[in-house]
């Protein structure tokens, strides 16, 4: 189609907005046009976080020169004709805004031959105006370099995202096409530093591990083709196995006819599938194609297109819900398999019987605490710290239950202590007190393990370097999106790294929170948490007691560090009442 101007009902009838907000929505557009134009090749450049440069160029069918000027004049379109069409769109863009609304703010230079003509021409644009116009030799397909974005809007630069923050989303942006374009080729080059890139060789599972990383991408389900009750339609993807999850929602991707969309009601249909497979508060990693016929999605309510409305959204959830349940069911529908996912802290713990049955056979004896020593890291052998004022009185170690908890008996009463938050507590303070002390908190592996990190962690780690060296987590660059651990945490050094790691990232998502307490706090938390011995650990009646000395010199020894009790205590009045003898 030609490009021109939508008539005036149509425009009305385009869900207004904004559609440059940030630098991300700059190559979101740019991405999208290079997709409607059939593109299977998409280089992307980016520089200090877009601000300095957003260049898009693509092998798609070009701009006819005849068009090209008036690709940027606002609502010209070759996409859409009359309202009608609106009903049915098949393409990515239809409002014709973008190019006008990018070029206003910019200096923007595009150069473009169409598919059946014989040179390439191009146009200089400064805040909109067209300051040059050129015919140039080019191959076929479109390029967009977009300079100085927002120079002249100092209210946008204002609450413009930093340039780390911008770099991220547009990796994460870049992340959710390769894997709805798995036939696309794109490559990411941030500041001259290829970045990201996919095989392009139209294969999801590709995608995904180059996306997730492979040891995700190891432990998800194929789901579908499935086709729903109304055989329009169609679910297709990749779902978590229930061993594999996540303290949020933020992985779960859900495309709609070929769009990225949020839609929390989707999300939700996603996790009610896994109901009894993930404990509270955890959630799975997906990436789910939904296909329906256009006219019954409106993809016109969004400015940023991100979000759609369903003719029959009852319908499309309960597709979703029955695809990724049967795969889930198929795939055994228990919570993980026996052996390698029983004992690991992924697995909740409550209902891993046979975890905690394994783990009561096999676990290595060496002792977790020796009693009357100060020391607390058995795997550091660290000198003793001083000793620090009692706060808790001497306790005696009577037993165990349940793997988890310990009985205990104290001057007044019965204590209950549990074994997981307490280990957390004291471990805490002592990485407290080591800081405090500036001593090393780190631990050299000895093998130099390398790490391949999805695109969108590698550059959460690079940006973190500080942070992770202040808990003892030294990770070196090592190649595209590769580290070499150089130390991990001194008390997680009998750990996976790659597990360790899986837990910082998921601290390091979150980010710095204003009000919240700092991410280096929550790092060590983590940490702790990471290293504690686990509920379902058979203790020695030494450990136990070593523990309990322990937690008798702690500062705080009555919450973990997260707030929660370790330790229940009923006087010996409580008792007796309790028994009916006051
Ligand atoms: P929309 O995508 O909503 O139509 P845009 O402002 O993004 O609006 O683009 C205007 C028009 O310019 C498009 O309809 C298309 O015809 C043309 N165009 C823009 N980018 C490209 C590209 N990379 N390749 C081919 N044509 C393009
Ligand atoms: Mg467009």
């Amino acid at each position: 189609m030609p490009i021109r101007v939508l008539e005036d009902d149509v425009i009305a009838r385009i869900a207004a907005g904004e559609v440059v907000e940030r630098p991300a929505s700059v190559v979101r557009e740019l991405v999208d046009n290079a997709l409607d134009a059939g593109a299977s090749r998409i280089n992307i450049r980016v520089e200090a976080g877009g601000r300095r440069l957003v260049e898009v160029a693509d092998d798609g069918h070009g701009i006819p020169a005849a068009d090209l000027e008036l690709a940027f004049q606002r609502h010209a379109t070759s996409k859409l004709w009359s309202v009608d069409d609106l009903d049915r769109i098949q393409t990515l863009g239809f409002r014709g805004e973008a190019l006008a609304s990018i070029a206003a703010v910019s200096r923007l230079r595009i150069r473009s031959r169409f598919r059946d003509e014989q040179t390439g021409n191009t146009l200089l644009l400064e805040d909109g105006e067209i300051v040059e116009r050129a015919s140039i030799g080019s191959p076929p397909g479109t390029s967009v370099t977009v300079e100085n974005l927002f120079h002249n809007v100092p209210a946008r630069q204002k609450f413009l995202s930093s340039p780390l923050a911008e770099k991220r989303q547009i990796t994460l942006l870049l992340s959710r096409y390769a894997l709805v374009q798995p036939q696309v080729r794109f490559t990411l080059t941030l500041d001259d530093r290829e970045s990201f890139r996919s095989s392009g060789n139209g294969v999801l599972a590709d995608s995904l591990v180059s996306i997730l990383g492979r040891d995700v991408a190891r432990d998800m389900l194929r789901v579908g083709p499935h086709i729903g009750i109304e055989d329009a339609i169609r679910v297709c993807g990749f779902v978590s196995s229930p061993a594999l999850h996540r303290s949020d929602r933020s992985r779960i991707l859900l495309f709609v006819n070929g769009r990225h969309v949020q839609d929390a009601s989707l999300a939700y249909a996603v996790i009610q599938a896994y109901h009894t497979l993930l404990m509270k508060g955890r959630f799975p990693v997906a990436v789910l194609m939904i296909s329906l016929p256009p006219e019954q999605v409106d993809v016109n309510v969004h400015p940023a297109k991100a979000e759609v409305r369903f003719q029959r959204p009852r319908e499309v959830f309960s597709a979703l819900l029955r695809a990724v349940r049967a795969t889930l069911m198929e795939a055994g529908g228990s919570r993980s398999g026996p052996g390698r996912n029983a004992l690991s802290p992924k697995v909740p713990v409550e209902d891993s019987f046979a975890g905690i049955w394994q783990e009561s056979q096999t676990i290595a004896r060496k002792p977790l605490f020796a009693d009357e020593q100060a020391t607390v890291s058995a795997a550091t052998g660290s000198p003793a710290a001083p000793q620090r004022p009692r706060s808790l009185p001497m306790l005696r170690v009577i037993g165990q239950i349940g793997a988890s908890f310990i009985v205990a008996e104290g001057p007044a009463g019965m204590y209950l202590i549990d074994q997981h938050a307490a280990h957390e507590r004291i471990l805490y303070e002592e990485f407290l007190d080591r800081q405090e002390r500036e001593e090393t908190m780190s631990q050299f592996t000895l093998v130099g393990e390398t790490l391949e990190l999805p695109a969108s962690d590698a550059s959460l780690i690079a940006s973190s370097q500080e942070q992770l060296r202040a808990i003892g987590l030294e990770l070196e660059p090592f190649g595209p999106n590769t580290f070499l651990i150089r130390s991990i945490p001194a008390m997680l050094a009998d750990q996976e790294p790659r597990e360790v790691l899986r837990g910082v990232l998921e601290e390091l998502e979150r980010g710095q929170q204003p009000g919240k307490s700092t991410l280096e706090q929550r790092l060590i938390r983590r940490v702790c948490k990471q290293a504690a011995v686990k509920a379902g650990t058979v203790l020695g009646r030494e450990e136990m007691q070593g523990l309990v000395r322990q937690l008798e010199r702690t500062r705080s020894p009555l919450t973990c560090p997260h707030g929660r009790p370790t330790l229940l205590h009923m006087s010996a009045g409580q008792l007796a009442r309790e028994f009916g003898r006051h």
